[in-house]
């Protein structure tokens, strides 16, 4: 087989990627100067990445989640020949249906493709786009919206929490004195 096969990474470790290392969410929670913490997933099991490749990575793929559709989708392309993602046909199991496989080039443009692949499959599969970024003060965190209603807008119950008490707080303090 030529190139480097690509196991797509799970929708939820795309999102913990790109919440801890990216840039743009570092920045909003304030934690730019923290360090970056391990990174490990059982699709990655057996293979290091360093912290640059892991932030590069995650830069790549904010955009996906916190532009709009059209942005988002010439991006997602634009990752997806950057890396030469192809599909190949792998040997045969138990039975006698090949391996859907994918592969790339370059070892190390793996990780970004096996997100993208991830990103793509997903957006290919769902009615609506289901990506999202944190709607919270101080938190530009991605989502994936499997809500049965399908209008999520925080990353967590955390950001979730936060905004409910913060709004409850302005409403009190509005309220005139009597009311209180
Ligand atoms: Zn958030």
């Amino acid at each position: 087989m030529t190139g480097h096969a690509v196991v797509p990474l799970d929708l939820a470790d795309v999102v913990e990627l790109v919440n801890e290392f990216s840039d743009a969410a570092r920045l909003a929670a304030g934690e730019q100067s923290d360090p970056y913490p391990s990174f490990e997933v059982p699709s990655l099991a057996g293979r290091e990445h360093s912290s640059e490749l892991l932030r590069a990575v995650a830069n790549d793929l904010h955009p996906v989640f916190s532009c709009g559709a059209d942005i988002a989708d010439a991006h997602l392309n634009e990752l997806l020949a950057r890396t030469a993602v192809a599909p190949r046909l792998g040997p045969a199991g138990d039975g006698d249906q090949a391996q859907a496989l994918w592969t790339v080039p370059r070892p190390s443009d793996e990780l970004l493709a096996a997100c993208a692949i991830r990103l793509w499959s997903w957006l290919t599969s769902s009615t609506d786009r289901r990506l999202g970024i944190c709607d919270a003060d101080h938190c530009v965190d991605t989502y994936v919206d499997r809500s049965p209603a399908g209008r999520r807008r925080y990353c967590s119950t955390t950001c979730s929490n936060r905004v409910q008490i913060a709004a409850y707080r302005a409403r009190l303090r509005e309220a005139p004195v009597r009311q209180r």
